[in-house]
């Protein structure tokens, strides 16, 4: 097992990897820009450097940096958390290439998984379910046309190397398609630097879920059920639960079977999320992401595992400290994601916490590194607290949600919260059924300005 690891990341994520490493007896090294000098992952690691200006670009992306606060403190590996350089293969390369581990998927696999063409390709390759589409890029506006006309309106024309929800444009009809596909290679373009799109049945009314996976790099390899995120904003997530409402055991039984055969047949190593929309009991793949994603937590709560620790230990070569059969869902799980932002616009309101007060008591988890007195930089992602609650029963987390956000004081700035009062009060959500749509439509008619 390593002495020492590397946690290349902030905020709450990288608290969740110092609390796994500090119960494994591991040491840890913050790293930080000179905006997070007093952040709380600062405080909590056994030792931090500073590695350079606020802008991410400069500091938490700076792949010279982070491998010489590597190097000058001994650390042995490198934990990424998710967003910034979790998902990037050549900085992979680079830190294998210093004889350090990369706690986290092979280069290769975060590469085929990274680009979304060779991602369906390998998936259904695999076999994996994904949505009809075409067969890779689309070269111009007649061949999108003859794909659209083959596939059926309406289509979405997504960006090959998109991601976080960018990119993305839906053609109704045969008239919208040569508006749409300029529209969305341009918008490739200027988001991604590549402005090759590709093009897939736009499904109208699918449920988004998703199949946490987990290997040990030799050809063994389980799932954790789904998490539904179907309440999304601008195709974020907002608020996910687990187990899905909707999904019966023995559609869990199959789809996660499926996806842990997969990534067990390329030797996949480590947490992996297989995304897939759902409509009339029908699986579609989107995309995978190669890491441990914000919403964990919920898919934690309902197996026990500790996801963090599973991922250092087998990057270290142990094996998993569970099979399939030790895997057994308990009670039902929700985690809403609290940003710094104000409503009714979402606009980013980072600024200084004049009272922090976390919910307790049974089945509440709160990830966040707030602290009375702490001031947000403006730099980076306005997520600032993950409230997580369980309950034997999906009512009874609903009830917890309700009495844990009830709790919470956050003063000084603006922050979601008060969506999450409102939702909760609606009866689709109470009954969980909502599609990928539904939160787009609620906003549009309960917080329009
Ligand atoms: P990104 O990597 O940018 O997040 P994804 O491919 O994961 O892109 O899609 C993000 C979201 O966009 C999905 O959760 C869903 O809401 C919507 N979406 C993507 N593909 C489709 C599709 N074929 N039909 C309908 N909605 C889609």
């Amino acid at each position: 097992m390593f002495d020492k690891i590397l946690i290349a990341n902030r905020g709450e994520i990288a608290l969740r990897v110092i609390r796994a490493a500090r119960e494994m007896g591991i040491a840890t090294v913050a790293v930080h820009s000179t905006a997070d000098s007093d952040a709380m992952h600062v405080r909590m690691a056994d030792e931090s450097v500073c590695i350079g200006p606020p802008p991410g670009s400069q500091s938490y992306l700076s792949v010279p940096a982070i491998i010489s606060a590597c190097e000058i403190t001994g650390a042995q590996a490198i934990h990424p958390g998710y967003g910034f350089l979790s998902e990037n293969a050549g900085f992979v390369q680079i830190v294998e290439d210093h004889g350090i581990t990369f706690i986290g998927p092979s280069a290769e696999h975060i590469r085929i998984m990274g680009d979304k063409i060779t991602a369906k390709e390998t998936a259904k390759e695999l076999g994996i379910p994904v949505v009809p589409g075409s067969d890779g890029g689309v070269a111009d506006l007649a061949e999108a046309r003859r794909v659209g006309e083959e596939i059926g309106y309406p289509v979405i024309i997504k960006a090959t190397a998109g991601g976080g929800g960018r990119g993305m444009k839906v053609a109704r009809n045969a008239k919208e398609m040569e508006h749409a596909f300029s529209t969305a290679r341009s918008e490739a373009k200027a988001a991604f630097g590549n402005d090759e799109v590709y093009i897939e049945k736009y499904l109208t009314t699918p449920r988004h879920i998703e199949i946490q996976v987990f290997g040990d790099g030799k050809g063994n390899a389980v799932h954790l059920g789904e998490r539904d995120c179907s309440l999304q904003r601008r195709h974020q997530k907002v608020f996910e639960e687990a187990p899905g409402p909707c999904i019966t055991p023995e559609e869990r039984a199959r789809i996660g079977k499926i996806c842990a055969d997969a990534v067990a047949r390329i030797n996949y190593i480590g947490a992996g999320t297989v995304e897939f929309l759902y409509e009339n009991g029908e699986f579609y793949f989107i995309e995978m992401n190669t890491r441990l994603q914000v919403e964990h937590p919920v898919t934690e709560g309902i197996f026990g595992v500790d996801l963090v620790r599973e991922q250092i230990r087998v990057a270290a070569g142990l094996p998993m400290s569970f099979t399939q059969d030790d895997l057994r869902i308990n009670g039902h799980a929700i985690e809403v994601r609290i940003n710094a932002e104000k409503l009714p616009n979402f606009s980013p309101c980072p600024g200084k916490i004049t009272a922090y007060h976390a919910p307790g008591g049974l089945g509440v988890r709160m990830d966040s590194a707030l602290y009375t007195g702490y001031s947000i930089p403006p730099y980076y992602d306005s997520l600032i607290a993950k409230l997580i609650v369980q309950g034997r029963d999906r009512p009874e987390a609903l009830a917890r949600l309700q009495r844990a956000l009830s709790e919470l004081i956050v003063d000084g700035i603006d922050t979601t919260v008060p969506l999450f009062h409102a939702l909760l009060q609606e009866p689709d959500v109470q009954s969980g059924t909502y599609n990928i749509h539904w939160l787009e439509r609620w906003l549009a008619e309960n917080l329009a300005d």
